[in-house]
């Protein structure tokens, strides 16, 4: 039996799924069986933030994994607390953080941390969440509800929880809120939806506002987190101060993790809440050394120097291939090029892989680029002299 043979009888097929089959990672180059090399703009959808292979997470990882990989959250947890406490002092907020295993998860925590709020703190309980349109919160029951987009809420999975609306716009928002709102839920550069930043001016405004009306503001940062878009949030990059945040992706570079984090410490209490993996041994001291290797990047200006580096090949590609693409657009190392249409994004995205680039698919017409943080220079020049030879002919 071929690998795609068993994966095809016995994997459920919910993945329209690629054959290629990886089996060596070395920074953000990745190596198929028959040792054809990929450059790795795509980074496992954000989430391999230092690449694959990293000395010091992987050396990290192996020592932990010979000691304790995991106990219970019965007993305190020490890298867990030191996590908690690096996110904390990064951010620049004065919050606590949950611990979870992806970014639905985290996502579920801060829906279920707006819920509580808005039954504790008013004498008409609240609990309507606005979110908008084109967002992406996740795949459970409930944060597939959240996600503003029609076709994931199919009769298929019905009934969805009560409790949540989409708008078209920020400006949208003010108009929706009504005495039974308790918070707004927004990714400040929407991924899934097209890598699409909101503007800085109109996202402070509506923070402003949403505070004056006690309505709390949850930021999505699962994708935009963890030094994503350039600062270590993009709450940060916004100077906005969100009542709850949440973290995935890039944060274990690999590892499995999820984090809330909330100003609103006291909300959830004891049995409120809990996971059974969450903030283990191993995620947790994967998540410290992620942080270690990239908040040293970022001081030493490093992060930057690599996505004003990036942008510029990007917009580069954006203008010689006006053709194919309207425009680039993105934030950090979150990027991508608008293309014309559906079909050239498509074939962009296949010659791109045949070439051994590997990029993403986001929206209808984006082709998105999520390489890791710890991309060398010489891997984005050779990453983007295999995308042009993808797309000279197209
Ligand atoms: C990927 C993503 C999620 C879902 O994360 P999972 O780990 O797949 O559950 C939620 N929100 C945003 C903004 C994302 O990009």
């Amino acid at each position: 039996m071929t690998l795609e043979e068993q994966d095809k009888k016995y994997v459920l097929q919910t993945y329209a799924r690629d054959y290629t089959h990886f089996v060596k990672g070395v920074g953000s180059t990745l190596y198929d069986e028959s040792g054809k090399a990929y450059i790795d703009f795509a980074s496992g959808i954000g989430v391999n933030s230092v690449g694959h292979g990293n000395e010091v997470l992987t050396s990290a990882i192996c020592q932990q994994a010979k000691n304790i990989i995991h106990i219970s959250n019965l007993q305190v947890i020490e890298p867990q607390a030191k996590l908690a406490q690096k996110i904390v002092e990064l951010s620049g907020y004065d919050m606590g953080v949950f611990f979870a295993n992806s970014g639905a998860e985290a996502n579920e925590g801060a829906i279920k941390i707006a819920r509580k709020y808005g039954e504790t703190k008013f004498k008409k309980k609240r609990y309507k969440v606005i979110t908008l349109e084109h967002s992406f919160h996740g795949r459970t029951i409930t944060t597939v509800k959240a996600t503003g987009q029609e076709h994931f809420h199919t009769p298929h999975f019905s009934p969805y929880p009560d409790g949540f609306s989409y708008e078209k716009s920020i400006a949208d928002v003010y108009n929706a809120i009504d005495d039974e709102t308790v918070a707004v839920l927004i990714e400040l550069v929407q991924g899934e939806g097209g890598v699409q930043p909101f503007e800085k001016e109109e996202i402070q405004k509506l923070a402003q506002y949403l505070k004056s009306k006690d309505i709390l503001l949850i930021v999505d940062e699962v994708q935009t987190g963890v030094y994503r878009t350039g600062a270590f949030l993009a709450s940060n990059l916004y100077e906005i101060e969100p009542d709850i945040i949440t973290l995935a992706k890039g944060l274990g570079g690999g590892v499995p993790i999820g984090a809330v984090m909330t100003k609103h410490k006291e909300v959830l209490g004891a049995g409120d809440h809990g996971s059974t993996f969450g903030g283990n041994y191993l995620s947790t001291t994967a998540g410290l050394a992620v942080l270690k290797i990239l908040e040293e990047l970022y001081e030493r200006g490093i992060i930057s120097e690599t996505f004003i580096y990036f942008e510029e090949k990007l917009k580069q590609i954006a203008s010689k291939y006006n053709n194919l693409f309207d425009k680039e657009v993105g934030l950090g190392l979150m990027r991508g090029l608008r293309a014309k249409n559906a079909k050239i994004q498509t074939s962009v995205i296949q010659n791109s892989l045949n070439e051994g680039v590997i990029v993403l698919k986001a929206g209808r017409n984006t082709v998105r680029f999520l390489p890791s943080l710890t991309i060398k220079k010489t891997e984005i020049d050779e990453g983007f002299k295999r995308f042009e030879k993808a797309i000279h002919t197209l």
